[in-house]
């Protein structure tokens, strides 16, 4: 996880701030409680499943028919396996629905981010993959832009900047912040330090003692 080395475009973070505030708002959460990535998508009417059942899926019929469909599902199925391109999660459109597909091997934090991510994608309108159209999952390109968007709505939806602000003054470690919001301890302190919290809070405890 490093900063991304694209920039994003200006004003998107405080856009990414104010989204995922209002996500929360809509789902009942506050800022200093996990929201959980699979309510966010059911917010935006996105179903979300574990990568292997595409195949129940596939032959309940549900993903509707394309040509080269069970080669498709059978590609994307074994990417969780593939050890030099590890799949995370994929946003892919059939029948003019969205669905997430998420690797059910990896650990409770990282299916949070991996879908929270994807949904950064959703909700930015991003171009994405579809079941039904001629593209190689494996070889999936990805825009530099899109990315570091999703990336950032993604991070902000699930350890939101106020909130931590909050409870890193409240004085809780990191360890329990990664608890609270379901996040893995790298994101916690990969936030912290990107937004420049414990610098803000000395900054702030400065000006109250020199005032
Ligand atoms: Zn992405």
């Amino acid at each position: 996880m490093k900063p991304n080395s694209s920039p994003l475009p200006p004003g998107f973070k405080a856009v990414a701030k104010k989204d995922s505030v209002a996500i929360r708002r809509k789902l009942g959460y506050s800022l200093t409680q996990a929201c959980p990535a699979r309510l966010v998508a059911k917010l935006y009417g996105v179903r979300v499943f574990p990568v292997f059942a595409l195949n129940n899926l596939l032959l309940s019929g549900a993903l509707g028919e394309f040509p080269d469909l069970d080669r498709r599902v059978a590609q994307l199925t074994s990417l969780v396996t593939d050890t030099e391109r590890p799949f995370s999660a994929m946003a892919i459109g059939m029948c003019g629905d969205k669905i997430i597909v998420y690797n059910p091997n990896a650990s409770a934090a990282r299916q949070e981010s991996d879908i929270m991510h994807e949904m950064g994608h959703h909700i930015c309108q991003h171009p994405g993959n579809c079941l039904g159209a001629a593209m190689d999952f494996a070889l999936r390109s990805h825009d530099e832009r899109c990315e570091a968007e999703a990336e950032w709505l993604g991070w902000s939806l699930q350890i939101p900047e106020d909130g931590l602000m909050q409870l890193v003054r409240a004085g809780h470690s990191n360890e329990a912040i990664a608890e609270i919001y379901g996040a893995s301890l790298q994101l916690v302190k990969f936030r912290r330090s990107v937004l420049a919290i414990d610098r803000r809070i000395a900054a702030s405890i400065n000006r109250a003692y020199n005032s």
